[in-house]
Protein backbone atom coordinates (compact mmCIF):
# COMPACT_ATOMS: atom_id res chain seq x y z
CA UNK A 1 0.00 0.00 0.00
CA UNK A 2 1.35 3.63 -0.93
CA UNK A 3 2.15 5.47 2.14
CA UNK A 4 0.15 8.77 1.74
CA UNK A 5 0.12 12.37 2.93
CA UNK A 6 -2.67 14.61 2.47
CA UNK A 7 -2.13 18.56 3.19
CA UNK A 8 -5.48 19.76 1.74
CA UNK A 9 -8.77 17.96 3.45
CA UNK A 10 -11.68 19.57 4.33
CA UNK A 11 -13.89 18.15 7.30
CA UNK A 12 -17.26 19.38 6.23
CA UNK A 13 -16.81 17.87 2.54
CA UNK A 14 -15.44 14.82 3.34
CA UNK A 15 -17.27 13.98 6.15
CA UNK A 16 -18.13 10.05 5.35
CA UNK A 17 -21.19 8.98 4.06
CA UNK A 18 -22.28 6.19 7.28
CA UNK A 19 -21.28 9.07 9.57
CA UNK A 20 -23.95 11.61 7.57
CA UNK A 21 -26.41 8.52 8.27
CA UNK A 22 -26.21 8.10 11.75
CA UNK A 23 -25.87 11.48 12.86
CA UNK A 24 -29.51 11.84 11.08
CA UNK A 25 -30.67 8.45 12.83
CA UNK A 26 -29.23 10.56 16.43
CA UNK A 27 -30.85 13.65 15.63
CA UNK A 28 -34.05 12.16 14.25
CA UNK A 29 -33.83 13.05 10.67
CA UNK A 30 -36.24 10.96 8.69
CA UNK A 31 -34.49 8.22 6.49
CA UNK A 32 -33.74 9.59 2.50
CA UNK A 33 -33.10 7.30 -0.15
CA UNK A 34 -28.70 5.97 -0.35
CA UNK A 35 -29.05 7.85 -4.24
CA UNK A 36 -31.20 10.55 -2.94
CA UNK A 37 -28.36 11.49 -0.05
CA UNK A 38 -25.66 11.02 -2.13
CA UNK A 39 -26.88 13.46 -4.61
CA UNK A 40 -27.77 16.16 -1.90
CA UNK A 41 -23.65 15.33 -0.82
CA UNK A 42 -21.63 15.02 -4.22
CA UNK A 43 -21.37 16.84 -7.17
CA UNK A 44 -21.83 14.75 -10.50
CA UNK A 45 -19.90 15.20 -13.56
CA UNK A 46 -22.89 17.59 -14.64
CA UNK A 47 -21.51 20.33 -11.42
CA UNK A 48 -21.25 23.76 -13.50
CA UNK A 49 -18.12 25.79 -10.79
CA UNK A 50 -17.26 26.50 -7.95
CA UNK A 51 -20.68 27.96 -6.52
CA UNK A 52 -22.27 24.68 -7.21
CA UNK A 53 -19.75 23.16 -5.57
CA UNK A 54 -19.87 24.92 -2.31
CA UNK A 55 -23.87 24.14 -2.12
CA UNK A 56 -22.96 20.53 -1.54
CA UNK A 57 -21.65 21.78 2.15
CA UNK A 58 -24.95 22.85 3.62
CA UNK A 59 -25.92 19.66 4.62
CA UNK A 60 -23.08 18.68 6.46
CA UNK A 61 -22.24 22.10 8.09
CA UNK A 62 -25.95 21.58 9.74
CA UNK A 63 -25.22 17.79 11.11
CA UNK A 64 -21.73 19.63 12.80
CA UNK A 65 -23.24 21.75 15.41
CA UNK A 66 -22.46 20.07 18.22
CA UNK A 67 -19.05 19.09 20.06
CA UNK A 68 -20.30 15.62 20.28
CA UNK A 69 -21.32 15.14 16.85
CA UNK A 70 -17.91 16.99 15.30
CA UNK A 71 -15.80 14.88 17.63
CA UNK A 72 -17.52 11.30 15.77
CA UNK A 73 -16.81 13.22 12.47
CA UNK A 74 -12.88 13.84 12.83
CA UNK A 75 -12.57 10.32 15.09
CA UNK A 76 -14.56 8.38 12.02
CA UNK A 77 -12.43 10.61 9.35
CA UNK A 78 -9.53 9.51 10.74
CA UNK A 79 -10.09 5.89 10.81
CA UNK A 80 -11.75 5.97 7.50
CA UNK A 81 -8.02 7.42 5.91
CA UNK A 82 -5.98 5.29 7.76
CA UNK A 83 -7.35 2.20 6.21
CA UNK A 84 -5.93 4.17 2.76
CA UNK A 85 -2.52 4.36 3.63
CA UNK A 86 -2.44 7.86 4.99
CA UNK A 87 0.53 8.62 7.48
CA UNK A 88 -0.05 12.21 8.39
CA UNK A 89 -2.81 14.81 7.41
CA UNK A 90 -3.87 17.89 7.71
CA UNK A 91 -7.90 18.58 8.23
CA UNK A 92 -9.47 21.77 7.65
CA UNK A 93 -12.69 23.47 8.45
CA UNK A 94 -14.27 27.10 9.51
CA UNK A 95 -14.77 26.91 13.10
CA UNK A 96 -17.41 29.82 12.99
CA UNK A 97 -19.79 27.44 10.43
CA UNK A 98 -20.62 25.41 13.51
CA UNK A 99 -21.65 27.84 15.76
CA UNK A 100 -25.31 28.11 14.87
CA UNK A 101 -26.42 25.76 18.06
CA UNK A 102 -24.47 28.11 20.65
CA UNK A 103 -21.16 26.93 20.35
CA UNK A 104 -18.27 28.90 20.83
CA UNK A 105 -15.05 28.56 18.18
CA UNK A 106 -13.12 27.53 20.94
CA UNK A 107 -15.36 24.61 21.82
CA UNK A 108 -16.12 23.59 18.40
CA UNK A 109 -12.24 23.36 18.06
CA UNK A 110 -11.86 21.64 21.49
CA UNK A 111 -14.60 18.97 19.75
CA UNK A 112 -12.92 18.03 16.83
CA UNK A 113 -9.07 17.95 19.10
CA UNK A 114 -11.22 15.10 21.51
CA UNK A 115 -11.92 13.51 17.84
CA UNK A 116 -8.00 13.92 17.38
CA UNK A 117 -7.33 12.34 20.59
CA UNK A 118 -9.99 9.51 20.43
CA UNK A 119 -8.64 8.27 17.22
CA UNK A 120 -5.15 8.16 18.87
CA UNK A 121 -6.05 6.19 21.44
CA UNK A 122 -8.38 4.11 19.43
CA UNK A 123 -4.83 3.70 17.45
CA UNK A 124 -2.87 2.46 20.09
CA UNK A 125 -5.62 -0.12 20.88
CA UNK A 126 -5.48 -1.41 17.40
CA UNK A 127 -2.10 -1.73 16.31
CA UNK A 128 -0.82 -2.84 13.23
CA UNK A 129 2.05 -3.81 11.11
CA UNK A 130 1.05 -0.24 8.80
CA UNK A 131 2.62 3.18 10.30
CA UNK A 132 0.57 5.21 12.34
CA UNK A 133 -1.35 8.22 10.89
CA UNK A 134 -0.98 11.69 12.88
CA UNK A 135 -2.94 14.68 12.46
CA UNK A 136 -2.97 18.28 12.98
CA UNK A 137 -5.93 20.52 12.10
CA UNK A 138 -6.43 23.93 10.13
CA UNK A 139 -8.63 26.40 11.17
CA UNK A 140 -10.03 28.02 8.14
CA UNK A 141 -11.12 32.03 7.98
CA UNK A 142 -14.05 32.54 5.93
CA UNK A 143 -14.52 34.49 3.00
CA UNK A 144 -18.26 35.76 3.96
CA UNK A 145 -19.71 39.17 4.36
CA UNK A 146 -19.49 40.69 7.58
CA UNK A 147 -17.20 38.01 9.53
CA UNK A 148 -14.18 40.45 10.33
CA UNK A 149 -14.76 39.62 13.55
CA UNK A 150 -15.08 35.74 13.19
CA UNK A 151 -12.21 35.80 11.71
CA UNK A 152 -10.10 37.46 14.15
CA UNK A 153 -11.70 35.18 17.15
CA UNK A 154 -10.31 31.80 14.51
CA UNK A 155 -7.08 33.23 14.92
CA UNK A 156 -7.14 33.94 18.69
CA UNK A 157 -8.65 30.16 19.04
CA UNK A 158 -5.77 29.05 16.34
CA UNK A 159 -3.09 30.93 18.55
CA UNK A 160 -4.50 28.95 21.91
CA UNK A 161 -4.63 26.07 20.31
CA UNK A 162 -1.27 25.72 18.80
CA UNK A 163 0.75 22.99 18.46
CA UNK A 164 -1.70 21.00 20.97
CA UNK A 165 -3.73 19.99 17.71
CA UNK A 166 -4.05 22.69 15.93
CA UNK A 167 -1.25 23.50 13.28
CA UNK A 168 -2.01 26.55 10.78
CA UNK A 169 -4.23 28.56 9.45
CA UNK A 170 -6.36 28.63 5.90
CA UNK A 171 -8.59 31.92 3.88
CA UNK A 172 -11.66 29.58 2.52
CA UNK A 173 -15.11 29.85 0.92
CA UNK A 174 -15.92 31.24 -2.55
CA UNK A 175 -13.09 33.03 -4.59
CA UNK A 176 -14.82 36.30 -6.29
CA UNK A 177 -13.40 39.30 -6.57
CA UNK A 178 -15.74 40.89 -3.78
CA UNK A 179 -13.42 39.09 -1.34
CA UNK A 180 -10.10 39.83 -2.77
CA UNK A 181 -6.94 38.59 -0.61
CA UNK A 182 -5.94 41.55 -0.42
CA UNK A 183 -9.17 42.21 1.82
CA UNK A 184 -7.62 39.61 4.85
CA UNK A 185 -3.55 41.72 5.19
CA UNK A 186 -4.80 42.74 8.35
CA UNK A 187 -5.73 39.40 9.58
CA UNK A 188 -2.60 37.78 7.98
CA UNK A 189 -0.52 40.05 9.39
CA UNK A 190 -1.78 39.41 12.53
CA UNK A 191 -1.50 35.22 12.30
CA UNK A 192 2.38 36.27 11.22
CA UNK A 193 3.12 38.20 13.84
CA UNK A 194 1.79 35.18 16.40
CA UNK A 195 4.28 32.84 14.24
CA UNK A 196 0.72 30.92 13.36
CA UNK A 197 1.75 29.01 9.62
CA UNK A 198 -1.29 29.23 6.87
CA UNK A 199 -1.89 28.31 3.35
CA UNK A 200 -4.49 30.12 1.42
CA UNK A 201 -6.70 28.98 -1.27
CA UNK A 202 -5.98 30.78 -4.30
CA UNK A 203 -5.65 30.15 -7.78
CA UNK A 204 -8.25 28.24 -8.10
CA UNK A 205 -11.72 29.89 -9.33
CA UNK A 206 -9.17 33.09 -9.57
CA UNK A 207 -6.15 33.09 -12.21
CA UNK A 208 -2.35 34.22 -11.17
CA UNK A 209 -3.61 37.42 -9.67
CA UNK A 210 -4.63 35.61 -6.79
CA UNK A 211 -1.57 33.97 -6.00
CA UNK A 212 0.09 36.87 -5.84
CA UNK A 213 -1.83 38.61 -3.72
CA UNK A 214 -1.02 35.03 -1.28
CA UNK A 215 2.55 35.58 -1.98
CA UNK A 216 2.05 39.43 -0.71
CA UNK A 217 0.94 38.05 2.27
CA UNK A 218 3.64 36.23 3.23
CA UNK A 219 1.77 32.32 2.13
CA UNK A 220 4.14 29.52 1.88
CA UNK A 221 1.59 27.14 0.91
CA UNK A 222 -1.49 27.82 -1.76
CA UNK A 223 -4.19 25.81 -1.97
CA UNK A 224 -4.77 24.56 -4.97
CA UNK A 225 -2.82 27.56 -6.87
CA UNK A 226 -2.99 25.59 -9.91
CA UNK A 227 -4.24 28.16 -12.54
CA UNK A 228 -0.19 29.58 -11.79
CA UNK A 229 0.26 27.68 -15.24
CA UNK A 230 -1.39 30.68 -16.71
CA UNK A 231 1.63 33.03 -15.93
CA UNK A 232 5.25 31.63 -16.68
CA UNK A 233 6.69 34.36 -14.47
CA UNK A 234 4.84 33.15 -11.35
CA UNK A 235 5.61 29.74 -11.94
CA UNK A 236 9.34 30.70 -11.61
CA UNK A 237 8.79 32.75 -8.64
CA UNK A 238 7.22 29.76 -7.11
CA UNK A 239 10.40 27.29 -7.89
CA UNK A 240 12.39 30.22 -6.62
CA UNK A 241 10.68 30.85 -3.20
CA UNK A 242 9.91 26.57 -2.71
CA UNK A 243 5.95 27.53 -2.58
CA UNK A 244 3.98 24.49 -2.29
CA UNK A 245 1.21 23.88 -4.22
CA UNK A 246 -2.07 22.18 -2.35
CA UNK A 247 -3.32 20.39 -5.62
CA UNK A 248 -6.30 18.37 -5.94
CA UNK A 249 -6.75 17.02 -8.81
CA UNK A 250 -10.72 15.79 -9.20
CA UNK A 251 -12.04 18.83 -7.56
CA UNK A 252 -10.35 20.87 -9.77
CA UNK A 253 -12.34 19.09 -12.98
CA UNK A 254 -15.47 19.36 -10.77
CA UNK A 255 -15.41 23.03 -10.17
CA UNK A 256 -14.69 23.59 -13.99
CA UNK A 257 -10.90 24.88 -13.65
CA UNK A 258 -10.30 21.89 -15.75
CA UNK A 259 -12.43 20.09 -18.52
CA UNK A 260 -10.20 17.09 -19.04
CA UNK A 261 -7.80 15.28 -16.72
CA UNK A 262 -5.39 14.54 -19.08
CA UNK A 263 -4.55 18.45 -18.97
CA UNK A 264 -4.07 18.19 -15.35
CA UNK A 265 -0.45 19.44 -15.01
CA UNK A 266 0.67 18.08 -11.62
CA UNK A 267 3.30 15.93 -13.24
CA UNK A 268 4.28 18.88 -15.56
CA UNK A 269 4.97 21.22 -12.64
CA UNK A 270 6.58 18.29 -10.78
CA UNK A 271 9.27 18.11 -13.18
CA UNK A 272 9.34 22.03 -13.96
CA UNK A 273 10.67 22.05 -10.04
CA UNK A 274 7.58 23.54 -8.66
CA UNK A 275 6.53 22.00 -4.94
CA UNK A 276 3.77 20.46 -5.68
CA UNK A 277 1.55 18.36 -3.39
CA UNK A 278 -1.85 16.07 -4.50
CA UNK A 279 -4.22 16.42 -1.74
CA UNK A 280 -8.30 14.98 -2.40
CA UNK A 281 -9.95 18.75 -0.90
CA UNK A 282 -13.63 16.97 -0.43
CA UNK A 283 -13.53 13.29 0.04
CA UNK A 284 -17.79 13.28 0.20
CA UNK A 285 -18.37 16.33 -2.36
CA UNK A 286 -15.86 15.02 -4.93
CA UNK A 287 -16.93 10.98 -4.08
CA UNK A 288 -13.29 10.45 -4.15
CA UNK A 289 -10.07 9.47 -1.59
CA UNK A 290 -6.62 9.70 -1.87
CA UNK A 291 -5.59 6.55 -3.46
CA UNK A 292 -8.37 7.20 -6.36
CA UNK A 293 -6.52 10.05 -7.01
CA UNK A 294 -3.22 8.93 -7.66
CA UNK A 295 -4.54 6.69 -9.38
CA UNK A 296 -6.15 8.57 -12.02
CA UNK A 297 -3.25 10.46 -12.43
CA UNK A 298 -1.16 7.43 -13.26
CA UNK A 299 -3.40 5.90 -15.56
CA UNK A 300 -4.49 9.52 -17.04
CA UNK A 301 -1.51 11.62 -17.17
CA UNK A 302 1.66 8.83 -16.37
CA UNK A 303 2.89 9.92 -12.94
CA UNK A 304 5.45 7.70 -11.93
CA UNK A 305 6.01 5.99 -8.96
CA UNK A 306 9.09 8.08 -8.77
CA UNK A 307 7.32 11.13 -9.52
CA UNK A 308 4.90 10.06 -6.40
CA UNK A 309 8.13 9.70 -4.06
CA UNK A 310 8.46 13.29 -4.85
CA UNK A 311 5.01 14.43 -3.73
CA UNK A 312 5.30 12.61 -0.63
CA UNK A 313 8.38 14.34 0.12
CA UNK A 314 7.45 17.86 -1.32
CA UNK A 315 4.34 16.90 1.81
CA UNK A 316 6.62 16.58 4.61
CA UNK A 317 8.97 19.57 3.50
CA UNK A 318 5.56 21.54 3.32
CA UNK A 319 3.34 20.05 6.21
CA UNK A 320 2.68 22.37 9.21
CA UNK A 321 4.29 19.83 11.31
CA UNK A 322 6.95 19.72 14.25
CA UNK A 323 10.30 18.43 13.05
CA UNK A 324 9.95 15.84 15.29
CA UNK A 325 7.24 14.27 12.81
CA UNK A 326 8.72 15.38 10.03
CA UNK A 327 11.76 13.23 10.43
CA UNK A 328 9.31 10.07 11.54
CA UNK A 329 7.79 11.21 7.33
CA UNK A 330 11.18 10.93 6.08
CA UNK A 331 11.91 8.10 7.52
CA UNK A 332 8.87 5.81 6.10
CA UNK A 333 9.73 6.11 2.16
ZN1 LIG B 1 -10.00 23.48 -0.49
Amino acid sequence: MRKLIDLHLHLDGSVPFTTIKELMTIHGLPTIDDQILRQKLSVGPDCRDLNEFLEKFAFPVHLMQTAADLQLIVFSLLKKIKKQGLVYVEIRFAPQLHTEQGLTQEEVVRAAISGLNQFFNWQKMHSSSQPELHANLLLCLMRLPHNYDQNLETITVAKHFLDRGVSGLDLAGAETPAFAISNYTSLFNLASQNSIPFTIHAGEAMGPESIYQALDLGARRIGHGIRCIEDTQLVAELIQNKITLECCATSNLNTKVFDQIDHYPVKKLLNQGVNVTLNSDDMTVSNIDLPHEYQLLEEKTGLTRADEKQLYLNAVTAAFCSNAEKKRLFSLI
